[in-house]
């Protein structure tokens, strides 16, 4: 057995589970903050398995799902302005925004939409079309955001002016502390997320265990990863020891990639911003900082954010809060489906309503 197959490895996996059937003393409620993690979950094989008092929950974890309406308003405005070209990850194109407008309908009406894989790729096209000006859709979390952030460096180096970001990104040690301070929340511990955690190391969530008395766990995405975590979760809440414990130590370093923060510090600066769902976060965006202003699509374009409620009849809000399971939503499998979403948790393949769909689960 090689490293890689280790953490897939179907005794181990079988043996962990024993051990939780063993263990589990009271119910665990458990939230993923990754949308990796949400498809790893479905895709094991392994949610079926788990006691009956183990409860899976999907936190706002997948960053197209919690672009907020006002957000996705803002960047269809870009869509009607002259010599703009959007570049964007594809997941985005059908995301839904007021009036189930989204960036594939307007690319149909004519708007001038390329579907990229990195901001570098964003770059690649602003220096093919100098006569017009690149904005990327600056949507995800800090694992993403330091690339952005590099990027953007890079421009300024080349004396590429004519690209530009709009930077809807989001952070996630804020929304933990929000979903955390809801008098309703119903989670009893975290998966924290492993590709965000390679960036923040363990520091960042420390408040989780320390202020909330909440088991919070970095795991990988294998089928070992997963239950490993879960029955450090069930050992915590059973000695009343609350911790954050790297248990991903393969990928994620505890202090986590200090350079790759100092890249998104150089550029970017926390502010307030809007989650699909959930509101304003204070302190979980990133906007650019005054002197790099001209990459600034909000400033440099005149953009507005305007008000938008939720599309009607969609739960995504409390799905995302993990108050309500996606099959539990009126809409889910009937009006809403992967070929047809009403909202983003069905758009995008990490989002928790496409998994279940995918997976064919129903409670
Ligand atoms: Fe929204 Fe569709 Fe999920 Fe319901 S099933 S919460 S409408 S995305």
């Amino acid at each position: 057995m090689n490293f890689s197959t280790a953490f897939k490895d179907p005794d181990l996996s079988r043996s962990l589970v024993e051990r939780l059937h063993r263990e589990l003393d009271r119910p665990l409620r458990f939230m993923e903050v990754c949308g990796t993690h949400t498809v790893a979950i479905f895709q094991s094989g392994m949610r079926p398995l788990l006691p009956a008092g183990v409860k899976h929950l999907s936190g706002p974890g997948c960053p197209v799902c919690v672009t907020h309406e006002s957000e996705v308003a803002a960047y269809l405005q870009l869509a009607e302005k002259p010599g703009v070209i959007i570049a964007t990850f594809g997941d985005l194109m059908r995301v839904p925004g007021p009036g189930g407008d989204n960036l594939k309908l307007a690319q149909a009406k004519g708007a001038r939409v390329e579907i990229v894989y990195s901001a570098h790729d964003a770059l690649k096209l602003a220096a093919d079309n100098p006569g017009d000006t690149v904005v990327f859709l600056g949507i995800g979390f800090e694992t993403t955001a330091p690339t952005v952030a590099a990027t953007v460096l890079m421009a300024r180096q080349q004396g590429l002016a004519n690209f530009c970001v709009l930077s809807f990104h989001k952070l996630v040690p804020p929304a933990l502390r929000a979903l955390l301070a809801d008098p309703d929340c119903a989670v009893d511990a975290f998966l924290l997320p492993g590709h965000v955690s390679t960036i923040l190391g363990m520091e960042p969530y420390r408040f989780v265990a320390d202020e909330f008395h909440t088991p919070g766990i970095i795991a990988g995405f294998d089928p070992v990863d997963i239950l490993q975590a879960l029955l450090i979760m069930v050992e915590q809440r059973k000695t009343g020891e609350f911790a954050i414990v790297n248990s991903y130590r393969r990928a994620v370093d505890d202090a986590g990639n200090p350079r790759a923060r100092e890249i998104l510090d150089t550029v970017f600066q926390t502010a307030d911003a809007l989650w699909r769902g959930i509101g304003c976060i204070p302190g979980s965006g990133l906007v650019f900082r005054p002197e790099f202003e001209q990459y600034d699509a909000m400033a440099r374009l005149g953009l507005t954010l305007p008000e938008a409620g939720p599309i009607a009849g969609c739960k995504c809000g409390d799905v995302l809060k993990g108050k309500m399971q996606p099959c539990d939503c009126p809409l889910f499998a009937k009006a809403c489906t992967p070929a047809k979403p009403v909202g983003p948790c069905m758009v995008s393949t990490e989002g928790s309503c496409a998994a279940y769909f995918k997976y064919n689960v129903e409670a």
